[in-house]
């Protein structure tokens, strides 16, 4: 019998997750405030924030581990209140520190997880699907405890798929991973993210530029963006633009500050200028002719792109370290 290894036995399904207004307080502490997004089919969406912003938090609220002060969480229309059952057996879930019983033998593990979802008679093909899905075929025999880091996030990747959900909750799947492993790590969720809906939390820009289609970025419990990762960037890129001149000979301050639509200009050393401007006045034309008419040359200029991750430390106030 030939069986081809698919991630799910059905194809994508409509799927939403609504988080409407939710509030979370640990003591005093406001740990979320007021959050609202949905998710909807086919997305993967990158929950990023600096440590403490209340990722995990929002992420144990949709999966009902914990629960909120105030607002709702709805996934498919059933709002996680009163139908947490029903609800996580369309949610998988990897917990932060991926717990998971270092005695136990990889197989097992994963016949014991689809026992808790009673899979029932499906147990040993879903189980054999999800090992050889995940990359465990050689380890499915191994004691857990005797795995790398990097396998034993599989174990936990397979863990929350076990019972084919259609919504995966992810949190930090690759924080304290090596290169290698987080790079396997990431392919093994793009390529179950075709046939799923993911969210995924990190503190890593790049993490959320390799993988995912739309960022939420939240700081002290707040959403400070939410848009495709391709136009947050845009965006962030229009406020204001920055180039570097490097000029032949030592230029005055109140001199450069002549230049046609400067904002603002940082002597870096003698000969060496950071330009600013409002991005929709691109002034390099302008400082090639202030040169001319000043009779000095420019050595070099360039504009300076924005990484993604400058955003997210501008987004979130932490450019300060
Ligand atoms: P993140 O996952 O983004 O790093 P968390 O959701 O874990 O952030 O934490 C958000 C804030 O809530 C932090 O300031 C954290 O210290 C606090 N916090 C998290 N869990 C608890 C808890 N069980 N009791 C009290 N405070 C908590
Ligand atoms: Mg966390």
């Amino acid at each position: 019998m030939i069986r081809t290894v698919v991630v799910s036995q059905k194809n994508i399904k409509n799927m939403s997750l609504t988080v409407n207004k939710i509030t979370k307080l640990y003591g005093k502490q406001k740990a979320l405030d007021n959050i609202s997004f949905e998710i909807k089919t086919g997305e993967i969406v990158g929950f990023l924030g600096p440590n403490g912003a209340g990722k995990s938090t929002m992420m144990k609220i949709i999966v009902g581990y914990i629960s909120q002060t105030s607002g709702e969480v709805s996934v498919n229309g059933l709002n996680t209140l009163g139908n947490i059952i029903k609800i996580r057996k369309q949610i998988g879930y990897l917990p932060e520190h991926n717990p998971l019983y270092l005695n136990m033998y990889v197989k097992e593990y994963l016949n014991f997880v689809a026992g808790i979802y009673k899979l029932g008679i499906n147990t040993h093909t879903r189980v054999n699907e999800i090992i050889e899905l995940t990359g465990l075929t050689l380890e499915r025999k191994k004691k857990i405890s005797m795995l790398s880091k990097g396998y034993r996030q599989r174990i936990g990747l397979a863990a929350a798929l076990i019972h084919d959900p259609d919504v995966l909750i992810l949190d930090e799947p690759t924080t304290g991973l090596d290169p290698n492993q987080i790079i396997e790590i990431r392919d093994l969720i793009l390529k179950i993210g075709k046939e799923k809906t993911i969210m995924l939390s990190t503190h890593i820009m790049q993490e959320v530029e390799a993988i995912c289609s739309r960022v939420i970025i939240i700081d002290e419990g707040k959403i400070v963006t939410d848009n495709l990762v391709k136009q947050i960037s845009e965006i962030n890129q229009e406020k204001e633009q920055t180039i570097f001149v490097e000029f032949e000979k030592d230029i005055e301050k109140n001199e450069i500050n002549t230049i046609d639509g400067l904002l603002e200009s940082v002597e870096l050393s003698d000969k060496l200028w950071a330009l600013k401007s409002k991005d929709d006045n691109d002034i390099r034309r302008n400082v090639f002719d202030f040169a001319v008419k000043n009779k000095n040359r420019i050595i070099s200029m360039y504009k300076e792109e924005k990484s993604m991750e400058d955003i997210f430390r501008e987004l979130t106030n932490r450019n300060d370290n």
